[in-house]
């Protein structure tokens, strides 16, 4: 194998690695099931229906006035559907509430 191929094999490989870290986008149905509290993931992402309720201490990403600005309804991962729920790129077949919050809260664009 010569450098050049060498070098394209590496750069290949490393697409297909960086495409593999693309998150699939997994839209939830309008009639799937509420997110709980309670379920597992949403224990691991500190997410709570009432982002207002999020502890502070615990998640200082919500905290101040940038923080108290965060929502579900205007994090990039929500895909709004009907009655203040919408979909969740991270959290796949279940509704999450518009007012909510998880610690993956990532701004729009
Ligand atoms: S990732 Fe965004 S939309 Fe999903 S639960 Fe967390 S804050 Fe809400």
């Amino acid at each position: 194998m010569s450098k050049l191929n060498r070098r394209d094999f590496i750069a290949t490989g490393a697409a297909l690695w960086a495409t593999a870290l693309i998150p699939v986008v997994v839209r939830a149905e309008p009639s799937a099931p509420i997110l709980q509290e309670t379920d597992g993931i949403a224990i691991a992402l500190g997410y709570k229906k009432d982002a207002t309720a999020v502890d502070i201490a615990k998640y200082p990403k919500r905290a101040g006035a940038a923080g108290a600005s965060q929502f579900c309804s205007n994090c990039r991962l929500y895909s709004a559907k009907t009655d203040g729920l919408g979909g969740c790129s991270a959290i796949p077949n279940k509704l999450v509430a518009g007012a909510g919050w998880c610690n993956a809260w990532i701004p729009t664009a």
